[in-house]
């Protein structure tokens, strides 16, 4: 097969390669660097149950089946460079903070249970057993097993590994010859015309001691919404907030609205260290769900994956490739069509 380009080397670009080069395909992937990846924010939360929302069902489904896909996703990629991605499957847990928080959640919880997702409901009791660093005020809350999370910037330095030299830098300022999979992030807009939209979103990575949590924490606080992401070496990713906007300013309120939601759900992460603030876009469609398909002969886009793109890399790489090696999509795709809004 001809050599195909793959625009865009963020997490859906580089997963794509992958899973093109693996089928014999030979791939170059031009990457306009970390400046405006969303990845390099990304908290990584595998979250089909946690994400899920009303009246997203085509999503869900293709959610659910990515989570599926991440595991075997990992230890092949950690097989073929010997890097490790991060991948923790003990679960998320989401509390809820006051009544109304609870009441909040219980709503989100039931529409998930209707569509299968597990939700555990625990008491306040049951949730501060599995995770003691819990504030004793929390209301309630949830174990949500089928959540999993990774470190998105060891999966992106392992997707890198493995590519290699494929992997160019470099700003395209339109669309090369084809055959060229589009993935580049909120610049797809510029390149193809699609309605790909910045929405931004403030993290930050908090510094300590290993094991202050043992589970992804999603916390309804007094109305605030924050996660809490732990990781093996300590850091704490706390996330996120959202809004549209383009710029990348770090606003005091911001961190602190963050802060004060993490501080009220776990009391002692007031001890660690701030040790960064980034801000990135997520790359949103009108209905805030991917663009995945042909756009015109020998032009395939994978992108605006918005808030799940980290989650959705495994199955947008797969049914992606199928449909650049084969020349059929896959049924599932028809759902996430480049060119459902013309
Ligand atoms: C604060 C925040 C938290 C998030 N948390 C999560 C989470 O917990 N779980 C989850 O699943 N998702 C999360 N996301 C969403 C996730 O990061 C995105 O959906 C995902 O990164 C999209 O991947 P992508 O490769 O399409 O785009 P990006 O990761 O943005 O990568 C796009 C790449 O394309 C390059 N590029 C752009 N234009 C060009 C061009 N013209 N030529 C060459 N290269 C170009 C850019 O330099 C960039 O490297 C989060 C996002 C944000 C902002």
């Amino acid at each position: 097969m001809k050599q195909v380009t793959v625009v865009g080397g963020g997490i859906i670009g580089l997963a794509v390669a992958w899973r093109l080069r693996q089928r014999g395909v030979p791939v170059t992937v031009y990457d306009g660097g970390t400046d405006d990846a969303a990845w390099y924010a990304a908290a990584g939360m595998l979250a089909p149950a946690g994400e899920t929302s009303f009246g997203q069902e085509a999503l869900t489904a293709l959610m659910v089946e990515s989570a599926s896909r991440w595991p075997a996703f990992a230890a092949e990629l950690q097989q073929e460079t010997g890097l490790d991605v991060g991948l923790d499957a003990r679960g998320t847990l989401a509390v809820a903070l006051t009544g109304d928080d609870l009441a909040e959640a219980r709503r989100l919880w039931a529409y998930r249970e209707e569509h299968d997702l597990k939700v555990r409901r625990l008491l306040p009791s049951a949730v501060r057993d599995l995770e003691p660093a819990l504030s004793p005020r929390l209301r309630g809350g949830a174990y949500i097993p089928d959540d999993l999370q990774v470190d998105p910037r060891r999966v992106v330095a392992a997707l890198r590994a493995a590519l290699g030299e494929a992997v160019v830098p470099g700003r395209l300022t339109e669309l090369p010859p084809g055959p060229v999979v589009v993935a580049a992030g909120t610049g797809t807009a510029a390149l193809t015309g699609l309605p790909v939209r910045p929405v931004k979103g403030l993290v930050l990575r908090l510094r300590g001691e290993p094991g202050i949590l043992r589970h992804v924490i999603v916390g309804y606080a007094d109305g605030r919404h924050v996660y809490l992401v732990p990781r093996a070496d300590g850091e704490v990713v706390v996330g996120a907030t959202q809004e549209e906007r383009a710029d990348f300013a770090v606003s005091a309120g911001a961190v602190l609205d963050l802060l004060r939601a993490a501080t009220d759900l776990v009391p002692e992460l007031a001890e660690l260290e701030l040790a960064e603030t980034v801000v990135r876009h997520r790359p949103s469609t009108p209905d805030n769900a991917p663009l995945l398909g042909r756009l015109r002969d020998d032009v395939v886009v994978a992108a605006g994956h918005h808030r799940n793109g980290v989650l959705l890399a495994p199955v947008t790489a797969d049914l992606i490739a199928g449909l650049v090696v084969t020349g059929r999509p896959d049924p599932s795709l028809a759902a996430f069509a480049p060119g459902r809004f013309a």
